[in-house]
């Protein structure tokens, strides 16, 4: 019994994390260990760690973690592309931005904790602002 529920756990964290505090890894290579992260809507706030298990230095592999509605992804990226890595890749006041931590280099971890109160919808869009890396470094929230 023990087992099952462990392989059940395992086969869950390869595609969804339902909680209220979640990690995500990025290493040297531009991507995450996960494209979609789950949370329920009943956290009063969600904490997101950003692990960075590379060894880069931040500004030539640097990640960060930035969520916006998936229609502003593009907008939201470019615009953070000119802030540059001064502001994290990230345009300071936008509120097209609904949370984001800052970039991280190898060995580095970073962390946002935001309320799911403003969050109306069911799905948004993170992604990493890192110049380069947006098109392919994304995935899905789910607030389930
Ligand atoms: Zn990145």
């Amino acid at each position: 019994m023990r087992t099952l529920l462990l392989l059940f756990m395992l086969a869950l964290g390869q595609t969804a994390f339902a909680a209220c505090d979640v990690t995500i890894t990025a290493g040297d290579g531009i991507a995450y260990d996960k494209t979609i992260i789950e949370v329920e809507r009943s956290c009063e706030s969600v904490t997101v760690t950003l692990k960075h298990t590379g060894s880069l230095p931040r500004n030539a592999m640097g990640h960060n973690w930035v969520l916006s509605k998936s229609g502003d992804l593009d907008a939201v990226a470019q615009a953070g592309l000119g802030a540059g890595l001064e502001n994290n890749y990230v345009p300071p006041g936008d509120a097209r931005v609904l949370a984001n931590t800052t970039v991280v280099g190898g060995g580095e971890e970073t962390s946002v904790t935001f309320s799911l109160a403003e969050l109306p919808d069911a799905e948004y869009a993170f992604f990493c602002s890192f110049p380069g890396h947006w098109a392919i470094m994304k995935g899905v929230l789910k607030i389930t």
